[in-house]
């Protein structure tokens, strides 16, 4: 049988001991327990949640140094993804989990503390329009990250200001990557980012490919942005 471990190995060089493939199969029992209760994830099957929610989330460690005591953000994680197994398989680097909706936090505090995830995890219940705004968040983060929040110009607001100058921006996308990174010249122009370039990742067993928008901060982002909430949305750059 594949597990995750030979997956990740193979894929991503990562090695994951048997404490952290334990953590991830508790991690899956309570997906799958709480999703029957608040909607989570469309995806259900042992094999769909392994590799296209923990190998996927796993594959940004391709893109941005894991190393120790980086912080890490990701905005609109969701069910954890992908900032969650990132923190799972590198304990070191400090994860904030940024959500909107606080009964998938409420999940993501109880995975944490079942699987045993409790220093170096922070639970930020917000939206990122206002995280972005906020003193101890604002230009924080070496890595900011997303999957499946928003299209680029407009996530790039929610990211960028969060990020350090010389941090990196990491969005996951599907096919339409390259088209939203090529329509968002003037965002990134807008908030201090430099597209570093798009990667594509093949995940086993998945027959379309999936893309990692890599951004540098290059200089810090102007005090008017982000903008008030839902505004990025409605207007964006
Ligand atoms: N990142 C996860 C994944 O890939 O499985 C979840 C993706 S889900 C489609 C989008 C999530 O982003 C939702 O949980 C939603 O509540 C959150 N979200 C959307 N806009 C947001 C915002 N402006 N601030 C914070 N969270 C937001």
């Amino acid at each position: 049988m594949t597990t995750l471990a030979d997956e990740a190995a193979a894929l991503l060089n990562i090695r994951l001991t048997a404490g952290q493939e334990a953590a991830f199969d508790v991690y899956a029992r309570e997906l799958s327990v709480w999703n029957a209760r608040i909607n989570l994830t469309a995806i259900t099957d042992q094999e769909g949640v392994r590799v296209r929610h923990f190998l996927d989330s796993l594959t940004v460690a391709s893109v941005v140094p894991v190393t120790a005591g980086a912080r890490f953000i990701d905005v609109g994680t969701g069910a954890g993804f992908p900032g969650l197994p990132l923190k799972i398989a590198f304990p070191d680097i400090h994860m904030t989990l940024l959500e909107a909706t606080n009964k998938k936090l409420n999940f993501l505090r109880h995975v944490c503390e079942a699987v045993g995830v409790t220093n170096g995890v922070a639970f930020l219940h917000a939206r990122a329009e206002d995280a972005g705004q906020m003193p101890d968040q604002r230009a924080s983060y070496d890595a900011v990250l997303a999957r499946a929040v928003a299209r680029l110009p407009v996530l790039l607001e929610y990211l960028l200001p969060l990020a350090k100058v010389g941090g990196r921006c990491i969005a996951m996308k599907g096919k339409t990557a390259q088209e939203e990174a090529e329509a968002s010249t003037r965002a990134l122009k807008a908030l201090g980012g430099r597209l570093v370039g798009v990667e594509t990742v093949q995940l086993p067993g998945v027959d379309e490919a999936h893309y990692l928008v890599v951004v540098e901060k290059v200089t810090p982002t102007a005090a008017a942005y982000p903008r008030k909430p839902g505004i990025p949305t409605k207007s964006p750059l």
